[in-house]
């Protein structure tokens, strides 16, 4: 059969699925399609509702005259036709107002726009990043940190954010693993729902909320070799289960809209996927929301080799379930003469165009365009000292210490010299990350800073850079520059070491090493860094490390000689306080990896979900014919779900209620923790299990249940896991989600690596009706 031939039935397909199924909103999260949108669609034209569906980034000054330049005219002019449904990057209470009076005072019909950006982790005032925050496996306190974000965003005018990126990301080297929760469905799906809460809370016509975004859809995480854009090629299996799960978390969660993605799985690119668009999410999911398209990816189809033009991509897209055109400039261009010529039906355009408007009535817009253009507001809500403590919590939750030997850290706030050095440790902009909204560049509190503050004057703090990192230009946009043998600072870092009672080492990641268009091959400390630890580490044995990254890093050379290391990654704007909050023991670390950090990047993907393989150990020792590497280990440095306390947690033997469950049972698995040092502390107890035979081979482990609990010095609590059949399922050989009868392990302990055991049966249906 000819491709055109499969396209063809898949669109008659759709077109009959459209005819029978149900109005589009009549059972969606936004409780029923707002009259006032059916009103329009009748009183619209072919080209006003696909105007609705075109999206453009606004480059150009709003608030002013018309601008001189053709391209951005255009674009100007075909907001004041009702040519655009939503603008990207115009941001602030003025420039949305003027750019709002454009449409609804010029266009025929006064439809109001929709302003989405990019509020990653943080709009002025920033979070961590998305994957540092994950770290901190505290729902409440990720939730609270997305609200703060629409909080700040809305007030200066905006509706959407494209957060959260619920991408599971298993490769190192792909830059945007820094944007998403990590390499775990489970923990990226319970993310995702908390994120999509924390966006939108219970209503998007608030004034501090924003329509969030689940992208990429689907499996971009997955590109081939980490390289960012790269082809995608995974199992219906992998998809199901691992890529695909915390879009669905979102999507239950009420997410208003989703964002499909640039790579192509299977052969066919996400966004003229029907199977992904229409089969999945729009079918079985029952989703009726917005589909945004990602920047360009319907024009993107060409290039790819699927689409012979951008008509074609227009028309690919639009019957795969992509509602809106993000900058590709297609649907503008192509749609209605598509329409026109009988190649589209006319119901795929109304079903997008009622989406876009149904999303701008539950925003609110229907009744006050300019309701989130509201100078006062933007001034008092922006930067605000709630919202700087607010970051700071977050921060210091969000940190992992990963190493601590013969307890050099908390370090003692009266004692110095203190010896702060590295080329992050008075950096004022890595700690803002990737994706920094509209932060000034420069504005983060730097690690110095931190110090400085909380050792106040009483204690030597010396500085040396040791070595700059990146050097040059430093952009969103532009490729960076990496120092790779200026070592010429050595000498006065070396002599600031030097008799100092500690050296704090802040080593790691540029904030444009990671995010779009960074993929790495090597993941280790770029440029001169293990050269100054060895320098430094050779005057100076209490070196602790502060790693400062937005992916998970290959440490070699230091993990076996640092011995205090802390995981800082890209904290956001008040990284240097929340760092010293930890390092002096103001806060007692708790966060836990929510990624595998590899001792090479050749382990990479490194995931600790893998499958078993039919070799997984040597048969006999020393002979090679079994599934390892010869020169690195298979486990991972630091392994998922590892994150140390300055207090310990000691574990009772984990119990299970029941040997057995039948199908509509519940078992339950227990354990008692005890903070058995002498610190408060809080601990994030883990449950894990294994399917020891599926009809699809299962991972050897996989985290089904997590709790993050509070404990005084020497006070117990019993942690306790309810497990139903549900917790057991996967997507099966058989085509859908259920659990199979047989041997299950429970898991349960303080890491992926660090697990009790105990055995679980589920029967089989006949045996439980017996
Ligand atoms: C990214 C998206 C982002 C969009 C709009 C694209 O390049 O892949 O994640 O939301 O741009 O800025």
């Amino acid at each position: 059969m000819t491709r055109s031939r499969v396209r063809w039935i898949l669109a008659v397909a759709v077109c009959c699925r459209l005819a029978t199924v149900p109005h589009p909103a009549e059972a969606t999260s936004g409780g029923g399609i707002d009259p006032r949108v059916e009103e329009l669609l009748q009183k619209m034209t072919l080209e006003e509702k696909v105007g609705q569906l075109n999206q453009y980034s606004a480059a150009f000054d709003l608030t002013g005259p018309p601008p001189p330049e053709e391209a951005a005219r255009a674009r100007y002019d075909d907001i004041r036709n009702g040519r655009v449904g939503s603008l990207l990057n115009v941001t602030g209470a003025a420039a949305t107002r003027a750019a709002q009076e454009l449409a609804v005072n010029n266009s025929r019909l006064g439809i109001p726009l929709i302003f989405g950006y990019d509020v990653i982790h943080g709009f002025e005032t920033m979070f961590p990043l998305p994957l540092a925050e994950a770290a901190s496996w505290d729902l409440a306190a990720i939730e609270s940190s997305a609200r703060h974000a629409a909080t700040e965003a809305a007030a200066a005018g905006l509706h959407w954010t494209f957060a959260p990126m619920v991408d599971i990301a298993r490769d190192a080297r792909w830059g945007r693993i820094a944007e998403g929760a990590g390499e775990d469905p489970y923990l990226g799906s319970r993310v995702a729902a908390a994120r999509v809460r924390g966006f939108q809370g219970t209503d998007l016509a608030a004034t501090d909320t924003l329509a969030a975004c689940a992208k990429h859809y689907a499996a971009y995480g997955f590109a081939e070799a980490g390289r960012d854009y790269n082809t995608v090629d995974i199992s219906e299996q992998t998809l199901r289960n691992v890529a695909l799960p915390p879009f669905h978390a979102a999507v239950e969660a009420g997410v208003a809209t989703l964002m499909n993605s640039f790579n192509e799985i299977g052969g066919v690119p996400a966004t003229g996927s029907v199977h992904l668009q229409r089969e999945i999410l729009k079918g079985e999911w029952g989703f009726e929301g917005l589909m945004v398209s990602d920047w360009g990816s319907i024009g993107e189809m060409v290039p790819h080799g699927y689409a012979a033009d951008a008509r074609d991509a227009a028309r690919l897209a639009i019957v795969a379930g992509s509602d809106m055109d993000m900058e590709s400039s297609a649907y503008i261009a192509h749609l209605a003469d598509l329409v026109e010529s009988g190649e589209v039906d006319m119901a795929l355009v109304d079903d997008a165009v009622r989406r876009v408007l149904q999303l701008k009535a539950r925003l609110g817009l229907f009744d006050d365009p300019y309701r989130y253009s509201d100078l006062e507001r933007e001034a008092a809500t922006l930067r605000n000292e709630a919202m700087r403590a607010a970051a700071r919590d977050m921060a210091r939750r969000s940190i992992v210490l990963l190493q601590n030997r013969d307890g050099l850290l908390p370090l003692d706030a009266g004692v110095g010299p203190i010896a702060v050095i590295g080329p992050l440790a008075a950096d004022k902009d890595a700690p803002l990350g990737t994706w920094r909204g509209r932060a000034e560049a420069g504005t983060a509190v730097s690690l110095l800073e931190g110090i400085r503050a909380a050792v106040g004057d009483g204690v030597e703090v010396r500085h040396a850079e040791g070595a700059p990192l990146a050097i040059g230009r430093r952009s969103f946009v532009f490729e960076l520059e990496i120092n790779h043998d200026d070592g010429s600072g050595f000498e006065a870092a070396v002599e600031a070491a030097r008799g100092a009672a500690v050296v704090v080492l802040a080593l790691g990641e540029d904030a444009f090493q990671t995010g779009e268009g960074r993929s790495q091959v090597d993941v280790t400390l770029k440029g001169v860094q293990v050269e100054l630890f060895r320098a430094l580490r050779e005057i100076n044995e209490n070196v602790v490390v502060v790693l400062m990254n937005g992916r998970p890093l290959a440490i070699p050379g230091i993990a076996e000689a640092a011995p205090a290391i802390v995981e800082a990654w890209h904290l956001g704007s008040q990284a240097g306080h929340a760092i010293a909050d930890v390092l002096f023991g103001n806060h007692n670390p708790s966060g836990k990896l929510p990624v595998s950090m590899p001792v090479h990047v050749g382990q990479e993907p490194l995931y600790y979900n893998h499958k078993n393989t039919g070799r997984p150990a040597p048969g006999v020792p020393e002979i090679v014919f079994w599934s390892h590497y010869t020169d690195a280990p298979n486990a991972a440095l630091f392994p998922f779900g590892h994150g140390l306390s300055y207090t310990t947690f000691d574990y009772s033997r984990l119990s299970l209620s029941h040997g057995e469950m039948a199908r509509d049972g519940e078992v339950t698995a227990a354990v008692t923790v005890t903070n058995s040092g002498d610190l408060a502390g809080a601990e994030v107890v883990q449950l894990y299990i294994r399917d020891l035979v599926g009809s699809f081979t299962r991972p050897v482990l996989e985290l089904k249940g997590f709790e993050r609990i509070e404990l005084a010095p020497g006070e117990s609590r019993e942690v306790r896991f309810p497990i139903a059949a549900e917790d057991l399922a996967f997507y099966t050989a058989a085509g859908r989600w259920e659990a199979e009868p047989g041997r299950f392990e429970i898991l349960v302990g303080t890491s992926s690596a660090n697990l009790q055991k105990a055995e679980l049966l589920l029967a089989s249906a006949e045996s439980a009706t017996q």
